[in-house]
């Protein structure tokens, strides 16, 4: 067992502190990552606050994770000592099961086991990335390509897989319109990638605040959906909408928005339920979707991508002593666009 620092909460209404925890014996199939860097992603919040449901105390979230491997189990053939690489959401899954075997690990029907928040196959909860050290089996650790920074890959682990693979799976690409919903940490990667997909990308934001950013990402309109019927005027425009708000909207607003047969899909993930009249959907045959990070397959797949087109995140660097105040700023929409911890600092 290796003791490691880290920062985590000690309850949901407490401030995140610094504390330590026990990382498992390297086993033969498993990779010591030194963490590097760690993004702060809303689900971070939406855990250690209980807003999806009681977890377990102390909590270190955590799961956009890069970092070098420093140790390797016996068995280990896909990483060596000193390379770069990244965990993000999930850390295991039963391996068994239907999608499992079809490479749908996010999609497992035993659940996948999450970076944190979970109990990991021995039997022990799982802990996040805010730490200077995580043990991952080999097979849920991906490789950073040379060409991304560090802490710019940090938050590819989850904020761009969670937007490239439902952009991969609904066609984005030369000829479709696609609607970005929320210019946040989810937003703004789904915008670079939907742009370097070959798509046409509109930025529906609360207000113009971000509008030259998201010009700068490469959308070629923004609207503040705050302002009185801004939606209307939009009527039928999309393909596709990715929405990445972490709070209800009025979710037949946006399908109108749809072209026919367009789909909405929604990777925002609020607590509460998002009432959708029928109607809105049969009325132009469209489909209201969702979407779970990606799988590690298709996580690979992202990095190289992003590598290939020159794709990464706007972040700002932090220490551990900030992540409080990063929480606050994220939840006020004072985020540019992603928070990224320097693990030095723990
Ligand atoms: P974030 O950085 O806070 O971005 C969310 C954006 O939503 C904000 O920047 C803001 O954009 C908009 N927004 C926030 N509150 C709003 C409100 N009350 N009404 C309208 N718009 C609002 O968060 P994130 O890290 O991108 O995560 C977004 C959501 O995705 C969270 O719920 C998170 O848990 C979830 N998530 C899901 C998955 C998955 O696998 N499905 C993975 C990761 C995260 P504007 O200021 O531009 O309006
Ligand atoms: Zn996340
Ligand atoms: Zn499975």
């Amino acid at each position: 067992m290796l003791t490691v620092k880290a920062y985590g909460a000690t309850s949901a209404t407490a401030p995140l502190a610094p504390l330590t925890i026990d990382r498992r014996d390297v086993g033969p199939a498993d990779v010591l990552i030194a963490i590097r860097y760690a993004g702060i992603c809303h689900s971070d919040i939406h855990t250690v606050r209980e807003e999806w449901g009681p977890i377990t105390f102390p909590q270190v979230v955590g799961h956009e994770i890069v970092g070098e491997v420093v140790e390797v189990g016996s068995e280990v053939r896909k990483h060596a000592v000193g390379d770069r690489v990244g965990v993000g959401c999930m850390v295991d899954s039963c391996r068994e099961c239907e999608q499992c075997l079809a490479g749908n690990e996010q999609y497992c029907l035993e659940g996948n086991i999450g970076t944190y928040d979970a109990i990991g196959r021995d039997g022990e909860p799982t802990q996040g990335g805010y730490s200077t050290h995580i043990v991952v089996d080999q097979d849920f650790v991906l490789k950073v390509p040379d060409a991304i920074p560090y802490a710019d890959a940090a938050p590819l682990l989850c904020a761009g897989i969670t937007t490239y693979s439902p952009l991969a799976r609904w066609g984005a690409g030369p000829g479709t319109k696609v609607a970005v919903v929320g210019l946040g940490g989810l937003g703004h990667m789904a915008v670079k990638i939907a742009v370097a997909m070959g798509a046409e990308v509109t930025v529906l934001s609360r207000t113009d605040a971000k509008k030259d950013d998201a010009l700068a990402f490469g959308a070629v309109r923004h609207v503040a959906t705050g302002e009185e019927g801004a939606l209307k005027g939009l009527r039928g425009a999309f393909d596709l909408i990715i929405n990445s708000v972490s709070a209800p909207l009025d979710m037949d607003a946006y399908l109108a928005t749809l072209k026919p047969q367009g789909t909405l899909v929604n990777v925002g993930a609020p607590p509460e339920p998002l009432p959708v009249q029928v109607f809105s959907l049969i009325q132009g045959g469209k489909s209201f979707a969702g979407s779970n990070i990606g799988s590690i397959r298709e996580t690979q797949e992202m990095l190289d991508f992003c590598a290939e087109h020159g794709i990464a995140p706007e972040t700002e660097l932090i220490a551990a002593d900030g992540i409080n105040d990063a929480y606050e700023r994220v939840l006020a929409g004072d985020v540019r666009y992603r928070f990224v911890i320097d693990t030095e600092t723990l």
